[in-house]
């Protein structure tokens, strides 16, 4: 027997009044007639819904910024200076941050270089607390904090956000929320919720909601750096798997007898098309240069760095079409160095992914990262949105201790 929980008025409302609030935060600007439309509410529901939102200071309604000919139409949009995240990217070379607001807009950003290597985990905590003070001091008064996402290239618990396994900062089971949420409230006063993601996962939300994803039901993201991980969105929905650990595409074999994986197999995908194997492609290695430099070098005439780039670009297409044959999404976009090398081979990851499926023609598209910020860091902003867009009312109401001054 199914049984069904109760829904009273109260629920009802809160549904409509985060549906409203999510259009509006991912669309930008709509006119009421456009609310309706989505939402398949009445009019007056809707104009209810955006009144309740604009008292909260969420939402304000006027003319619309496109169009010139006649009168402009009244539009609702966020409310930029209302309610405000913080997001971090943790990367191998550097900490990106940003203070991000509701609608999208960028209020400020910080960067901070950070040493290759294992990353002390209150190291990592008292730097983000810094860079967080930094970014503070750039969003516009009385805005409300309701919000921390941090990208981690990593194995995330996604139930508890434990960090399961990050090899590049070398973090194994560290419960890094429990770690920087008292420094936050000890720095700030209070400490708005606090959301840990994988890089990968987050680049394909934020690819999905307000990227080159954004018209697509699926969106595959590969984040090429030391190693490489995917992220997916499929039909709306992020992929986790059974245990949190879905999207570990770095470690499909595609090369029984390539190189050995840290990971202890041989062969895996990232040690075909990793930071290394790239290097080592182009007859060069970490100690003496990095992707950027064999891709300009490529790109000037040289002989070895364009031949080994070409050598990986087979190995990049290899594992696109296993993707392809597998899941059949809308959207590939090629993150980090993939992005890199992409604009120098890929006729030849084209050509590749051709010959791998000769069966099946190819609808989904190849893309590049389309977020200027970067795809991972609005990824976490977008997380971080998550308490808020669920219940807008009482999230602003809870938010009150933590308005910018
Ligand atoms: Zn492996």
């Amino acid at each position: 027997m199914i049984r069904t929980r109760p829904v009273n008025t109260d629920d009802i409302k809160r549904l409509n009044l985060a549906r409203v609030l999510r259009y509006l935060h991912e669309g930008g600007e709509l006119t009421r007639s456009e609310l309706v439309a989505h939402t398949r509410l009445n009019r007056s529901t809707v104009g209810a819904l955006v009144a309740d939102l604009a008292f909260a200071g969420l939402v304000e309604e006027g003319p619309g910024s496109g169009g010139t000919v006649g009168r402009p139409s009244l539009v609702v949009r966020p409310t930029p200076t209302s309610a405000f995240v913080v997001a971090f990217d943790l990367r191998v070379d550097r900490i990106v941050g940003a203070a991000y607001s509701l609608g999208g807009h960028v209020l400020s950003q910080v960067e901070r270089p950070r040493a290759d290597g294992p990353f002390a985990p209150a190291k990592a905590v008292s730097k983000l607390v810094e860079c967080t003070t930094e970014l503070l001091a750039g969003v516009p008064e009385g805005c409300a904090w309701v919000g921390v996402g941090i990208a981690i290239p990593g194995v995330i618990d996604a139930e508890t956000g434990l960090v399961r396994k990050a090899p590049n900062l070398g973090w194994i089971d560290l419960n890094f929320v429990e770690l920087i949420e008292p420094a936050m409230t000890e720095a700030f006063g209070a400490s708005p919720k606090i959301m840990l993601g994988n890089d990968a996962n987050l680049g394909a939300i934020a690819e999905y909601v307000r990227g080159a994803g954004s018209l697509a039901s699926s969106v595959v993201y590969l984040s090429g750096d030391v190693g490489v991980g995917g992220g997916f969105v499929l039909e709306g929905e992020v992929m986790t798997g059974s245990s949190g650990y879905a999207g570990e595409i770095g470690h499909m074999t595609v090369n029984p007898r390539g190189q050995a994986c840290n990971c202890g197999n041989r062969g895996c995908w990232e040690t075909e098309v990793g930071r290394d194997a790239i290097l080592r492609a182009a007859g060069t290695s970490i100690t003496e240069s990095t992707v950027p430099e064999v891709v300009r070098a490529a790109m000037a005439g040289d002989q070895e760095s364009l031949e080994g780039l070409q050598e990986i670009a087979d190995w990049v297409g290899i594992g696109v079409a296993n993707l392809l044959n597998m899941i059949d999404p809308d959207v590939i976009v090629l993150g980090g160095h993939l992005a890199e090398i992409y604009p120098v081979v890929y006729e030849r990851i084209e050509a590749r992914i051709t010959r791998s499926r000769p069966l099946f023609e190819t609808r989904a598209r190849l893309s590049l990262p389309s977020l200027p910020l970067g795809s991972t860091i609005v990824g976490a902003a977008e997380i971080a949105f998550t308490a808020l867009l669920r219940d807008p009312l009482n999230e602003m109401e809870r938010s009150l201790a933590l308005v910018a001054s």
